[in-house]
C-alpha cells in the first residue's frame, strides 16, 4: 500500500488519513509465520514542519506453530507504529530514527514489515500450559501419556542430584 503524501509536503500542520490494508510475507524469523489475510492499519501521516510522522495501528491474524507441541496455530496480533519519515532530499540524515521516502509515496508496506518483525515474539504456545510432545517418541503429550518412562534425566541434572545424595 503505497500512501501519497504529496498534500501535505509543504503544509505543516497537514495530516493524511491511513485506513487500509497491508499483505505481508510469508517469513521465517524466529520462528515461521504466515499471514491468512492482509493487516489492518489505521492512523495517520502528519507533516510537524521538519518531516512527517507516521502514527498506526496495525491488527491482523498470524499463522505460526505452538513453540512445544508444533501445533499450528491462529495468534492474533497487534502492534502500534510510530515513525519518523523525511524525504531524500531534504538534507535530514538518515539514520536509525528517520526512514528516507522518495519523491512523494511512502511505501506503507515495508514500514508495516519492519514495524511487525519488532513486534514478534519468539515464542508461542497453543495453550499456557501445553504439555509439547515427548522427547522420546514424539507424542503429543496433550493427548495422552505416551508411556515412555520419564526417568532419562539430563547428565547435566545428574551431577547435582548426586551431590544432593551425598547430603541426604
Ligand atoms: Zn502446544
Ligand atoms: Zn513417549
Amino acid at each position: 500500500m503505497k500512501i501519497d503524501v504529496s498534500s501535505i509536503l509543504k503544509e505543516a500542520g497537514g495530516q493524511i488519513e491511513i485506513d487500509g490494508c497491508v499483505s505481508l510475507p510469508d517469513t521465517k524469523f524466529l520462528g515461521e509465520y504466515r499471514f491468512p489475510e492482509p493487516i489492518k492499519v489505521k492512523g495517520g501521516v502528519s507533516n510537524n514542519g521538519k518531516s512527517l510522522i507516521l502514527r498506526a495501528d496495525a491488527e491482523g491474524v498470524m499463522i505460526t506453530s505452538c513453540a512445544r507441541c508444533m501445533k499450528e496455530i491462529a495468534v492474533p496480533m497487534k502492534f502500534h507504529m510510530d515513525e519518523n519519515l523525511a524525504r531524500e532530499d531534504s538534507g535530514i540524515d538518515a539514520d536509525a530514527d528517520v526512514i528516507l521516502f522518495r519523491d512523494s509515496e511512502i511505501e506503507l508496506d515495508d514500514i508495516v514489515y519492519d514495524n511487525f518483525l519488532m513486534n514478534v515474539e519468539g515464542k508461542y504456545l497453543c495453550k499456557e500450559d501445553c504439555k509439547g510432545l515427548c522427547p522420546e517418541c514424539g507424542k503429543d503429550l496433550n493427548e495422552g501419556d505416551c508411556g515412555c518412562s520419564n526417568d532419562n534425566i539430563d547428565p547435566r541434572w545428574s551431577a547435582l542430584l548426586d551431590i544432593m545424595k551425598d547430603n541426604e
